[in-house]
């Protein structure tokens, strides 16, 4: 527990995560963080329910905590006990972040800027824009990184095992083409492939969705899966000799983008970094 000891400190700006199952990945990266830059800052995790979200928001603006981390499933059930959504998140129809602006709720999502700066960590700044991209998936996640893709000038195909939802995201999202998963031979043509179902995770580790024969050198390949993060898709495209990008840059850059939301400031990249890497995740 961290305590404002220091009686001419700044009072300390409370920020945290409300989920149904708290881990400590948000708290170990957003604390080092505010360590690092010696901000009045503190994080905390928070379990949470369907049922107790409305007064929780209540406590958040009558306690004036700084900033909140939402996760499934109240990224869509947190929006309409918001005062205001910014622009994209309300266009993906899902928060992740909410931070109070001097009492007033605003909800970000900064799951697409994640997914966004892993890649042009590889592509480069602007490197998405004119790239043909296959993305894998349209559940909530994917949405998110989808609408990072078209907004970055992607020239987007979703994939998803239900086809109606991948033409239902196309549609959202203005993506160029969608398919089943028969459509996964798109990645012959594709610059980028975007992993974004949950196969690949330990309870999905034996199932592939993108055949090897496709993976090449050439392309570059990001699993947004981060438990584990060296997923067999991406152990597979590695050894075809493709570029590839675990889903803990992802996590990583979101995570940045809150702190800059919630502090004004520049995050401080590879301290948290190297939070996220302890305990091995
Ligand atoms: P979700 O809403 O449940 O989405 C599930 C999607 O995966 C649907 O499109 C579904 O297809 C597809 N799918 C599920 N099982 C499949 C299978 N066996 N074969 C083919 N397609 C399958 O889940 P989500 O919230 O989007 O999360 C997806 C993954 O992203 C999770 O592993 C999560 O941990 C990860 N994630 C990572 C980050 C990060 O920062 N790195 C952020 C958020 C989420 P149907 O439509 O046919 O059901």
């Amino acid at each position: 527990m961290r305590f404002c000891t220091d009686p001419n400190a700044l009072p300390i700006a409370l920020c945290g995560s409300l989920s149904l199952h708290p881990v400590s990945t948000g708290a170990r990266m957003h604390n080092a963080a505010y360590d690092a830059l010696g901000l009045p800052f503190a994080y905390v995790p928070f379990a949470m329910t369907p049922e107790r979200l409305p007064d929780a928001l209540v406590c958040m603006r009558a306690l004036g905590i700084r900033g909140f981390g939402i996760s499934m499933p109240f990224k869509v059930q947190i929006l309409p006990l918001l005062d205001e959504l910014d622009p994209t998140a309300a266009r993906i129809g899902a928060v992740n972040t909410v931070v109070n602006e001097q009492g007033r709720l605003i909800g970000h999502n900064c799951d697409w800027i994640g997914a966004v700066r892993a890649l042009e960590e590889v592509l480069g700044t602007g490197g998405i824009r004119g790239r043909k991209v296959v993305l894998v998936g349209a559940g909530g996640a994917a949405r998110a990184v989808a609408f990072g893709l078209v907004q970055s000038g992607a020239e987007l195909t979703i994939v998803n095992r239900t086809e109606s939802k991948a033409r239902k995201l196309a549609q959202d999202t203005g993506a160029h083409a969608f398919g089943d998963l028969a459509a996964i031979d798109e990645v012959r043509q594709a610059d980028v492939l975007v992993q974004a179902t949950p196969v690949g995770m330990k309870a999905h580790a034996a199932e592939t969705i993108v055949p090897k024969h496709l993976l090449r050198e050439g392309l570059c390949v990001m699993d947004i899966v981060y438990d584990p993060p060296d997923t067999p898709l991406l152990q597979v495209a590695r050894e075809q000799g493709a570029r590839t990008i675990n889903g803990l840059r992802m996590l990583l850059h979101q995570a940045a983008r809150q702190f800059e939301l919630y502090t004004g400031k520049p995050a401080p990249l590879e301290v948290m970094h190297a939070a996220l890497a302890e305990n091995g995740s």
